[in-house]
């Protein structure tokens, strides 16, 4: 059997970390298996799906790197088809129509709740709906087996089973004539040959009616996994208060998407003791019966951890791909100045995000017009005047602008002036970056180029001039 997974997102906001992490698992799934991965818009909800929530789909699943196979399949535009089985299935009796109005519904449901019952639809319409006018509004059901149990053996929760007494029967078209939730996903899992269906558990309730579906179909059953959702670090269901929630808001924040990734799958999966996985490790080592069914708490701290992480060790070229994304967002023209794998390379140890290297690397490209108040404070004194005019001298005639020669300029003057090297340079630092940290002077300043820093250190000089 050829693996065929899905991931089946409504369109009726962004796409959150918890239906991220439901879609990598089932992307896992189908690649561990050479299967094939399917996306499909479930937009049947007409009032809350919107566009702009298809288009932040499909970025974060883009951006994720969670490519499909099939798709982008919209459910509105398989109407007809979910049409064409009902009609079939109100031809041959697996499908009635039903005329009850909405009072005799609430009347049904108040009488039930008062006997101590569950609420469900009696099958009034059953075998009564022949006496109806054609123009009467009606809904279709479907008819649910009345006896015998519905099983199946769920990869992440085990097996489950319901009795049919236990269901009712569900309304597959309603009067307005639109297909439902419970039947288009059947039927498109059935046309389109998923053989697992993985998705979150709050559709764990919804299958055991799906199976029943499936079967009327005459459709194999897929085999299913309900992944456990994801809370907050305090326990509570994971919302906007406990920061970013959105993928692509993860991005805006500095994270790469190895990172969220990684991040993602150890989340209620794991191998051994091990933390990292490459997504090659991943597909080859995941599996979704070591899915663990108990809810997962988001660790934002991990996360950071892992993104440091991979700022460090992915190829310094692909963590600039990103990084440039942000230096745009923070207006940071990047066309002069040095390549920003270069400056990966120089700031990868110090940034927790690429928003933060993004917002480190700025006088690499930009003038310094001011100075860290605190960092002056510390560093500007009497000397500083002389220490910069020194190093000037020095730097001027330095034959290569290359970080060790820059380096033994900042030893030299240190050596002449008899004062320790950080009292050369930090006030050179001041000067060049406006800043009290960057990575080490000396690259700095090669990074920075050499007539930006000769400039910037006259400049200095000189602000001291009129200070003092
Ligand atoms: N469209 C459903 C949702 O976004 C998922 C349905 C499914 O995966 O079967 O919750």
């Amino acid at each position: 059997m050829t693996v065929k997974t899905r991931f089946a997102p409504s369109p009726t906001g962004f796409l959150h970390v918890g239906g991220a992490r439901t879609a990598l698992y089932s992307w896992l799934y189908a690649r561990h298996h050479s299967g094939t991965f399917v996306l499909r818009i479930e937009d049947t909800d007409l009032e809350r799906s919107t566009q702009p929530a298809i288009d932040a789909i499909i970025e974060s699943m883009k951006w994720l790197g969670l490519t499909w196979d099939e798709g982008p399949y919209y459910q509105t535009k398989r109407f007809d088809r979910y049409n064409q089985l009902i009609d079939e299935m109100l031809a041959d009796g697996r499908a009635y129509k039903c005329y009850c109005t909405q009072e005799r519904l609430e009347k049904m449901r108040e009488e039930q709740m008062k006997r101590g019952e569950k609420p469900r639809y009696d099958g009034h319409c059953r075998c009564c709906s022949s006496h109806h006018e054609p123009d009467e509004p009606y809904c279709v059901r479907f008819r649910n087996p009345d006896d015998g149990v519905v099983r199946f053996h769920d990869h992440i929760r085990g097996d489950v089973e319901i009795a049919n007494s236990e269901l009712d029967d569900l309304v597959i078209r309603r009067t307005d004539g639109s297909p439902t939730y419970n039947f288009c996903v059947v039927v498109d899992d059935y046309d389109m040959g998923i053989t697992h269906v993985i998705r979150g558990e709050d559709h764990v309730n919804n299958t055991p009616r799906q199976i029943n579906i499936y079967k009327a179909l005459g459709a194999k059953v897929p085999e299913f996994a309900h992944v456990s959702m994801i809370l907050g670090d305090d326990g509570a269901k994971l919302s906007k208060r406990h920061g970013a929630v959105s993928v692509m808001q993860y991005r805006d924040d500095g994270y790469l998407p190895e990172a969220l990734i990684n991040y993602l799958v150890r989340l209620g999966w794991g191998c051994g003791d091990q933390e990292i996985f490459s997504l090659d490790e991943m597909i080859e080592k995941f599996s979704i019966d070591h899915v663990s069914k108990s809810a997962s708490a988001f660790d934002t701290n991990k996360l950071k951890w892992m993104n440091r992480h991979y700022i460090m060790t992915l190829d310094p070229k692909y963590v600039a791909g990103h990084l440039e994304w942000h230096m745009k967002d923070q207006g940071i023209d990047t066309s002069n100045g040095p390549e920003l794998s270069e400056v990966v390379k120089a700031l990868a140890e110090r940034s927790e995000t690429l928003k933060d290297m993004a917002s480190q690397s700025r006088y690499f490209y930009e003038d310094v017009t001011d100075y860290d108040p605190a960092a002056v404070k510390k560093w500007f004194k009497a000397n500083t005047g002389e220490v910069l005019s020194r190093c000037l001298e020095k730097l001027e005639s330095v034959a290569e602008w290359k970080a060790e020669n820059l380096h033994h300029v900042v030893e030299e003057v240190a050596a002449e002036m008899e004062i320790g090297m950080g009292k050369v340079g930090m006030p050179l630092r001041i000067a060049v970056t406006g800043r009290g940290v960057s990575p080490g002077i000396d690259v700095t300043m090669e990074l920075i180029g050499r007539d930006r820093c000769l400039a910037r250190i006259a400049d200095a000089r000189s602000r001291l001039a009129d200070r003092t």
